[in-house]
């Protein structure tokens, strides 16, 4: 089979498209044929050693595909089954080995591509809204790279459940896209102050959450928007890592809360996993949940892919392309 590996930390030009033996599924393993396979932000951070993983490996965390086989143990899917996962290393991949524990079924009516862009993404969005801080009627937020992957999703989500979102991006074509997916209001942070801006359309009230998944450029300012005992979900890095932080500016700053949250905690256990998975791949089934798949590119060109999701060029979702029809 042919998988996207790495056997050195660097820029996109360590990605090696190559031919590896395909695996055999061990006790409690699925196999999985791949069918699509999603891109997401940790991918760069792995690839650049940012996230500490073992060398050489596959890269990718998230795909949809058929099983294949089973080992010994399984009863959660049998070969055949239409699946979907996130979490578990080396999606760019022809075929993959998954713990059977973290396959999801994907619903009729919700293709691969759709499942393999909903999953660690929509599932991100999910467990944000939901549970680190659940929004509710009346609670305003604000939703940092708004047109991105997760960003869109969330937007959406953030609407659904009745709170006021604030988005923030960096182009006019981003916040037209932000504004489609629900934004109340759209603030072009490169162009503009958001600290600024957010006092001026709460009048001066602030905010009880920011989901900040950029990190270093808006941490700082990210805390002054919040209004007493508001919440800091930081849940991303893409400007790079923040800095070493006093607690008590927290406490300066209005007895605010810090959350550094990942998916991975948010869906521990299979009964969490299915309902986060289960939620967001039926709300793409019916409708409700838009997902924009930015672009679909083979295999072969994940180095292209990498190049376009650092570089800020892309808007919703990057997606693999097996070549395998399910
Ligand atoms: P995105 O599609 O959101 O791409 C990243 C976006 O970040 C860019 O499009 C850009 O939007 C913005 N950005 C701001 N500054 C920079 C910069 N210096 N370099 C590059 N991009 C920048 O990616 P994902 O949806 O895959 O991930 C979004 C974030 O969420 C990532 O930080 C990721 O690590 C995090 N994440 C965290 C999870 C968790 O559980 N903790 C799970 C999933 C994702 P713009 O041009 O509008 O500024």
């Amino acid at each position: 089979m042919y998988a996207v590996r790495i056997h050195q930390h660097g820029g996109p030009e360590v990605l090696r498209y190559e031919e590896v033996p395909t695996p055999t599924p061990g006790e409690g393993q699925a196999l999985v044929r791949l069918v699509a396979c999603g891109v997401n932000f940790i991918d760069i951070y792995q690839r650049k050693g940012l996230y500490r993983i073992d060398l050489p490996t596959a890269l990718g965390q998230e795909g949809a595909g058929v099983v294949e086989a089973v080992g010994p143990g399984v009863t959660e899917v049998k070969p055949g089954d239409r699946v979907a996962y996130s979490n578990v290393l080396g999606s760019y991949a022809e075929y993959v080995l998954v713990p059977a524990q973290r396959l999801v079924p994907i619903p009729d009516g919700v293709t691969y591509q759709q499942a393999a862009a909903a999953m660690l993404q929509g599932m991100t969005a999910h467990y944000l809204v939901t549970t680190t801080y659940p929004l509710k009627p009346g609670d305003a937020c604000l939703v940092h790279a708004a047109a991105g992957g997760v960003g869109l999703l969330l937007v959406q989500m953030a609407k659904r459940r009745g709170a006021l979102v604030v988005g923030t991006v960096s182009t006019e074509e981003k916040a037209r896209l932000a504004r489609e997916a629900g934004a109340d209001h759209v603030v072009l942070y490169t162009q503009q102050d958001f600290e600024a801006e957010v006092l001026r359309i709460t009048e001066g009230r602030k905010l009880q959450v920011v989901y900040d998944s950029v990190g270093k450029d808006t941490f700082e300012k990210s805390l002054n928007c919040l209004a007493l005992r508001g919440m800091l979900v930081l849940y991303g890095q893409s400007s790079g890592p923040v800095p070493p932080f006093d607690p008590q500016v927290l406490a300066q700053k209005g007895s605010l809360f810090l959350t550094r949250p990942v998916l991975w905690h948010y869906t521990a256990t299979r009964e969490e996993l299915l309902w986060r998975a289960g939620e967001v791949l039926g709300w793409i089934r019916t409708g409700e949940l838009k997902l924009r798949i930015d672009r679909a590119l083979p295999l072969s060109q994940a180095a292209d892919a990498h190049r376009a999701l650092e570089g800020r060029e892309t808007t919703g979702k990057v997606l693999l392309l097996t070549g395998f029809e399910g």
